[in-house]
């Protein structure tokens, strides 16, 4: 969608935040105007009534899988499905082969969202180099790159050595860093495959207790206030690490924390099955910690949902529960999920979706400064970057993964009955999905 008419949209009878119905005027990339029966000769129309405007989302955690593994996904399939989904910059996680811990990978990863134009690509760094856990990547050199990374996670794996994390907390401090830990303790979590309690008893795999994923976050949010930098949970899935992000955060310490759609729906009642759709790293837990997430969401101790979306090939999650890998795709069903778990069940409004998923994750990437034309996050008012999702709340369907673009099939929601449907993304006044179809 380029050409003289491309970057000027006016988008009618659209309610900004579920608000009261408005029109909202695109041009050259910004919001330039919002108010009732707004004209712009040589403008395209939209007509969006019946839905909602939500600023573009934003993902602190989405595996692209490229470099190395674009049998799962690709930058340009990955950057497809997060469109799709309502997404206009993602967070892509260092673990890939090679993996993104010189300035060299990131910036290639960088270019690789430049190019596919999509959604924003924004690498995360690794913490140490190639994930092995024994000394610092190049932090410095990363952040200093044209891919400016400000995030920095071995995700996939915890930082255990305390040492060595509270090196990387201290180091980001001189250039406003953050480190997204992957907390896992690897002693307790051994040839773990499925949350222990009632049902890893009863099914016979082996527990993963929550004790492996709080003892990593407390230990961290001390390493946090002891050196005073900043730290982010990736993934929070149990009640006891809802209830330590709030004492630190009670504290004034700097931590943030994420939370997944598939924690916030699903249970590890689905374990029972045996199939490997379900077996995801953190494990699905209990209803009871469903619940705390869905609160801790809702009360701002979880600042943001993000997605860990985590493409795998069908001969890696189709084979039996122990040799299965761990991971769920979840950019195109996020916004869906997010809308059933939290919006249906009354934890937040439009609004509140719209900082969870949008504002917050923007913030702790630091995607929402001073970078002016490539922020993200920022309120539908006029002057800020047009980077808009349109949403129908009314629509209703089942989910069909052949229909996704990711190049993955590992959707725990497949067959599932989901409400709400993203229609259009615009990523800088320029539609990426259009008619709930990619439109580039
Ligand atoms: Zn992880
Ligand atoms: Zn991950």
């Amino acid at each position: 969608m380029t050409g003289p008419a491309g970057a000027h949209w006016l988008i009618r009878g659209v309610r900004l935040l579920a608000g009261p119905a408005t029109d909202l005027l695109i041009s050259d990339s910004l919001i330039t105007e919002t108010g009732t029966r707004l004209s712009a000769p040589g403008a395209q129309a939209l007509d969006a009534t019946g839905l909602i405007a939500l600023p573009g989302l934003v993902d602190l955690h989405t595996h692209l899988r490229e470099p190395g593994r674009e049998d799962a996904e690709t930058v340009e399939t990955g950057t497809a499905a997060a469109a799709l989904g309502g997404y206009t910059a993602v967070h892509a996680m260092a673990n890939t082969d090679p993996v993104a811990d010189t300035a060299g990978v990131a910036e290639q990863i960088w270019r690789l969202g430049r190019a596919a134009g999509h959604c924003d690509v924004q690498p995360v760094g690794a913490v140490t180099a190639g994930l092995q856990g024994s000394r610092l990547a190049e932090l410095g050199a990363m952040a200093d790159s044209a891919a400016r990374v400000r995030v920095f996670s071995d995700d996939g794996r915890c930082v255990s050595d305390a040492v060595l994390m509270r090196r990387a907390l201290e180091y980001v401090k001189a250039f406003d860093g953050v480190i997204a830990q992957h907390a896992q303790e690897p002693r307790l979590t051994d040839g773990a495959q499925v949350n222990e309690g009632e049902v890893s008893g009863v099914i016979g795999l082996a527990g993963w207790p929550a004790v492996a994923e709080e003892a990593i976050i407390a230990r961290d949010c001390l390493l946090a206030a002891h050196v005073g930098s900043a730290l982010h949970v990736c993934h929070v899935s149990t009640a006891g690490s809802v209830e330590i992000i709030r004492w630190a955060k009670s504290k004034g310490w700097r931590v943030t924390a994420e939370v997944t759609p598939h924690h916030l729906l699903l249970t590890d009642a689905l374990a029972a099955s045996y199939d490997p759709v379900y077996k995801v790293n953190p494990p699905l837990r209990t209803q009871a910690d469903v619940d705390a997430l869905r609160a801790g969401l809702a009360d701002g101790t979880i600042d943001c949902v993000a997605t860990d979306h985590a493409p795998h090939p069908a001969e890696d999650k189709e084979t039996e529960w122990q040799a299965a890998a761990f991971g769920m795709t979840g950019l195109e069903t996020a916004l869906r999920v997010v809308h059933a778990a939290i919006v249906e069940t009354g934890h937040l409004d439009w609004a509140g979706v719209a900082d969870r998923m949008s504002a917050r994750p923007a913030a702790i990437g630091r995607l929402d400064g001073s970078a002016g034309a490539s922020a993200h996050g920022r309120p539908l008012t006029p002057g800020s970057p047009a980077n808009i999702v349109l949403y129908d709340p009314a629509d209703r369907s089942v989910v069909d993964p052949a229909q996704h673009a990711s190049r993955s099939r590992n959707t725990p929601f497949a067959g599932m009955d989901l409400p709400g449907q993203v229609v259009a993304t615009f990523l800088r006044g320029e539609p990426t999905v259009l008619d709930g179809k990619l439109a580039r």
